[in-house]
């Protein structure tokens, strides 16, 4: 069956737009504000808190973030008014960092100032590895004036652990820790999938050890009862870590079980307009996905 799903995710890319968009549906809580007020509330109604993001990347300049900045200050608005348990996941490309660093403060500023105003958390999703010093030196900067800002870090990536180190000892932090989405170059990232799960172990103890709150960000379910034992076994608080996981992935009944234990939960609520490399990324992380493409290619046309 392996070889099958590597065959089907080399198709992915030269899926037809419409049917990417059909298939990853699941994955996205609509096209606009009102759908993703909708999904947001009903995961707060099962217990799950979310961070919500409005998909979008690699904008053409820095001009052109005036759009999905408005956009955050009126979802951080939303968010306060309609009572949601909600924080924002942001993407730093969308506010023009690949055009112009000090630009691309300027708007993420506004989105803090208000964040700010309005006790809500912003996290900064972490994107490919040309960007992860900046973006780990817009969080360090965020920080010395917000408290409630995170971001993220990569377990594929080799320089993780000093990287968490570094910003540990420099005061405190607030990280996710994923195992990494984009293609990197083997000089700096593990390949090797069992290692990239050691190390994510490795990355969450070293932030529990040193008293930094993590965000278990993975539907790997032998990493979640590895954390979770340790969580268990080190009798670690609550408030110290969440877990968290994407809108979509099937992995609905381990989330309600660490719910049911007591443990925070987090979903993370894409939406928006710019919905197709988001969906991309989905379609083809891992071989298994495109099994699940192929179920739900036929399950969509069945009668
Ligand atoms: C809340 C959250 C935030 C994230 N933020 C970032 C970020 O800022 N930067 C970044 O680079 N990456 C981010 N990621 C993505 C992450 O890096 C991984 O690419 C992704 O989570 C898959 O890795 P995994 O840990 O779930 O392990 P995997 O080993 O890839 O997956 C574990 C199991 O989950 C299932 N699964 C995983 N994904 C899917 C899917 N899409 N559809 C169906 N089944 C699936 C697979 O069947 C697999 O068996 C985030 C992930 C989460 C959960």
């Amino acid at each position: 069956m392996k070889w099958f799903n590597n065959f089907l995710t080399t198709l992915v890319p030269f899926m037809p737009r419409m049917l990417v968009g059909l298939i990853a549906r699941k994955y996205i809580a609509g096209k606009t504000l009102d759908e993703a007020t909708i999904e947001i509330k009903k995961l707060n109604e099962e217990g799950f808190l979310t961070t919500a993001d409005i998909l979008g990347e690699n904008i053409g300049d820095t001009k052109a973030a005036q759009k999905p900045v408005q956009s955050y200050l009126t979802l951080l608005q939303k968010i306060k008014d309609a009572g949601l348990l909600s924080g924002i996941s942001i993407k730093l490309s969308q506010l023009g960092l690949t055009h112009d660093v000090e630009k691309a403060w300027e708007n993420f500023h506004q989105i803090l100032m208000k964040a700010k105003e309005l006790h809500l958390f912003i996290r900064i999703d972490m994107e490919d590895s040309p960007w992860t010093d900046q973006t780990i030196g817009f969080y360090r900067r965020a920080r010395d004036e917000y408290e409630n800002v995170g971001t993220v870090i990569q377990a594929y990536l080799y320089r993780s652990e000093k990287d968490i180190k570094e910003m540990i000892f420099d005061g405190p932090t607030n990280l996710r820790i994923c195992k990494g989405i984009y293609r990197e170059p083997e000089d700096i990232s593990i390949k090797d999938k069992e290692a990239v799960r050691q190390n994510y172990f490795n990355l969450v103890k070293l932030c529990l050890d040193n008293d930094t709150f993590v965000a278990i960000a993975t539907h790997d379910i032998e990493l979640i009862n590895t954390c979770e034992a340790y969580l268990k076994n080190n009798d670690i608080a609550k408030e110290k870590y969440e877990f968290q996981a994407l809108l979509g992935v099937p992995v609905k009944k381990t989330m309600q079980k660490l719910l049911a234990e007591g443990h925070r939960v987090r979903y993370y609520v894409p939406f928006g307009q710019d919905w197709y490399p988001y969906s991309m990324r989905r379609l083809k992380e891992n071989p298994s996905i495109a099994g699940y493409i192929f179920k739900d290619f036929f399950k969509f046309f069945r009668p």
